[in-house]
């Protein structure tokens, strides 16, 4: 396969790189995406990284990563995030969980987003399933079958214990390559 792999902020320190919990979006996005591609280029497959580290804006950073992503022919564009909001700063001993975007039911990403979200589930976080929205800048200018990843929730404090990036680009990697 041909995909397209990128972290979906700026660098942490700038602006818009993204969530910040106990663990740092940006970061651990670019520590999964770096596992991921080394896993898949080591499967043979042929990967770039669209990843934007001079973002201007937020608007800027995902102007740029899909004129990266569309500037090459590939089967499978994934985006790789962190998701926050809960704020479980004590624990409560439940994973707020996992999930993946896509752009509609029709997408052809489809398939992949559900094995996705099942192997990062296997890890133990709670699956939320595979969810559409028209509305991602990425998922809707992108030319190629797209994905958006939320890895798990970096404010929810079991999220953020079981979470390893190994494992998690491991999960994904899986996901992707059946
Ligand atoms: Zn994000």
């Amino acid at each position: 396969m041909k995909i397209n792999v990128h972290a979906g902020h700026n660098p942490d320190g700038k602006i818009a790189c993204g969530a910040v919990g106990f663990i740092k979006e940006s970061t651990e996005a670019r520590k999964v995406k770096k596992e991921v591609i080394r896993l898949l280029k080591q499967k043979g497959h042929t990967v770039y990284d669209c990843t934007v580290e001079n973002g201007k804006s937020q608007g800027d950073v995902l102007r740029k990563i899909v004129a990266k992503c569309n500037a090459h022919k590939v089967d499978l564009d994934v985006s790789i995030h962190f998701n926050c909001g809960v704020n479980d700063k004590k624990g409560n001993g439940r994973t707020t969980g996992t999930e993946v975007y896509i752009y509609s039911n029709s997408s052809k990403s489809k398939p992949y987003a559900e094995q996705i979200v099942k192997q990062i589930a296997k890890l133990g976080f709670k699956n939320r399933g595979v969810k559409t929205s028209a509305s991602l800048y990425v998922l809707k200018n992108t030319k190629a079958p797209s994905l958006l990843i939320e890895c798990c929730f970096v404010d929810d404090k079991d999220d953020v214990k079981l979470y390893q990036y190994k494992q998690m680009a491991k999960a994904i990697v899986k996901g992707i390559t059946g």
